[in-house]
């Protein structure tokens, strides 16, 4: 079988809180890539969903007087929602952790693991917070107490738990990273994880006392603990393709392409590949790893009151206008400030004016002029012009979002400087010809930009597709605000 296939899937979002706008982010560009592949004759299959066990949602659940399920339940359904609003593709799957299917699967990860000698018990100890009620790393503490509540000591509390052999693994890792230069995107976080490999790896651990999390995935055979949430979840990257019961449907999309924060580097690019290994399995294809979106210089946090909300912003200005600035006004792989001032000076300069305005223009022109239609190229004659592969395919097949819109806004530029230099407004009654000429160019030239716009922006694709087909546009495409 010859067909082209890609796999593609976010971090599942850890349910404790609601959508904001970093997931927001993730989800459109995980989207865009998904449908950038079709668009270049791939079959997709693309993941998103939940992860919902663990002792934040447990404690979450109870705090709000309800069963964990029930919980789990409203605000999966909540991201679900969102993965709908924000237009991604139709056929997109949507796991939750607290899937039967996914359940069994990560249970038979773990037998595997161990099976292959890498999970051992061993005493554990942790520092704990009785103020969070939390335990606490090292990292997490100033001068060894909790800075939350820095009068209390700590207390130590040990337990036994099951163990990952990470540091097994160490020379795999590295020779993952050394064979595979694109295995981490961009290329420092790949120099970061490497660093970090080579600083010795330390095991992890991979259970917690049933008695304490409760809310967990039962270990194989031994009914006194429950999976640590990552391991438990990590596992919907193969569980979703069918692993372990359908080994073919597995190896037919199996390596993933993976989407994750930069706060989800370690997880995905070193401890999730180590246990692939130990499970047998061959690692991912590519992680790409996301910055922050921040607002005014900080985190967007309720107390700062800087917290921009996705779905109000599809509410006031539309889904397709969202997915632009998501698309090239976000850095693709560094942290990125957005304001709502911003967003509605781009929304302005970018959509209302430049390629609303645009299209507004020509099939004014068109419809009034009686220009002679012309064919519009195929979409593989569009793929073929080595300009759109160099700037917007490549940059597409690097996950480089931005430079490919950019590339998309270069074109509607081009078109606006011809507007204005050939000015076939005014040339219609000194010599009819050519300006119907330099209209039928700027369909042909609007064909394309529809064209490119498919993963993007897929609604206001098919807009414009259908006004340049039509000659009619009923109403602006982008309504100033
Ligand atoms: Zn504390």
């Amino acid at each position: 079988m010859s067909e082209k296939k890609f796999y593609i899937t976010t971090t599942l979002p850890y349910v404790n809180a609601k959508a904001h706008m970093g997931h927001a982010m993730e989800f459109v560009r995980a989207d865009i890539i998904a449908r950038f592949k079709e668009w270049l004759g791939y079959s997709v299959f693309f993941n998103t969903g939940t992860d919902e066990h663990g002792l934040k949602i447990y404690r979450k659940a109870l705090e709000q007087g309800k069963d964990p399920q029930q919980y789990v339940d409203e605000v999966s359904k909540l991201f679900k929602d969102l993965t709908q609003k924000l237009g991604m593709k139709s056929d997109l799957n949507f796991v939750r952790t607290t899937d039967e299917k996914h359940m069994r699967a990560a249970q038979e990860f773990w037998r595997r693991c161990e099976k292959n000698g890498d999970i051992y018990k061993k005493n554990y100890k942790i520092l704990y917070c009785v103020g969070c009620e939390l335990e606490k790393t090292h990292s997490d503490l100033v001068e060894g107490r909790c800075p939350e509540h820095f009068d209390r000591e700590l207390e130590e509390i040990e337990e036994e738990n099951y163990f990952f052999r990470f540091s097994k693994y160490t020379q795999n890792l590295l020779e993952i990273y050394k064979k595979n230069p694109n295995f981490v995107r961009p290329d420092f976080r790949l120099k970061e994880i490497s660093s970090f490999v080579e600083r010795e790896l330390e095991d992890f651990s991979i259970s917690r006392l049933r008695e304490k999390q409760p809310w967990g995935i039962p270990v194989p055979g031994d009914e006194d603990h429950t999976m640590y949430v990552w391991f438990d979840a990590l596992v919907n990257y193969v569980s979703v393709i069918g692993w372990p019961e359908n080994m073919d449907v597995f190896d037919n999309w199996w390596p993933v392409t993976q989407y994750a924060g930069k706060d989800n580097l370690r997880q995905q690019s070193a401890m999730w590949q180590a246990m692939l290994l130990s499970a047998g399995l061959s690692p991912s294809r590519q992680i790409i790893i996301n910055g922050f979106v921040i607002s005014d210089g900080q985190k967007m946090s309720k107390s700062i009151g800087n917290v921009i909300d996705p779905l109000v912003l599809i509410e006031e200005y539309g889904l397709d206008a969202l997915r632009y600035y998501i698309a090239r006004e976000i850095h693709p792989f560094e942290d990125s400030d957005m304001t709502e001032d911003k967003f509605k000076n781009c929304y302005n300069a970018n959509l209302a004016n430049s390629l609303g305005n645009t299209l507004s223009r020509v099939i004014k022109m068109y419809s009034s002029y009686e220009v002679e239609s012309r064919d519009f190229p195929s979409l593989q004659e569009i793929q073929k012009d080595r300009e759109v592969e160099e700037n917007f395919i490549s940059a597409l097949n690097e996950f480089n979002i931005q430079k490919a819109t950019d590339y998309i806004w270069k074109r509607i530029a081009n078109m606006e400087r011809f507007i204005q230099d050939q000015q076939p407004f005014k040339t219609i009654k000194t010599s009819p010809a050519k300006a119907k000429e330099d209209v039928a160019y700027l369909m042909q030239e609007l064909w394309v930009v529809s064209q490119l716009l498919q993963p993007i922006m897929p609604n206001s694709a098919i807009l414009i597709e259908k006004a340049l087909r039509t000659g009619l546009l009923d109403s602006p495409l982008f309504l100033r605000k």
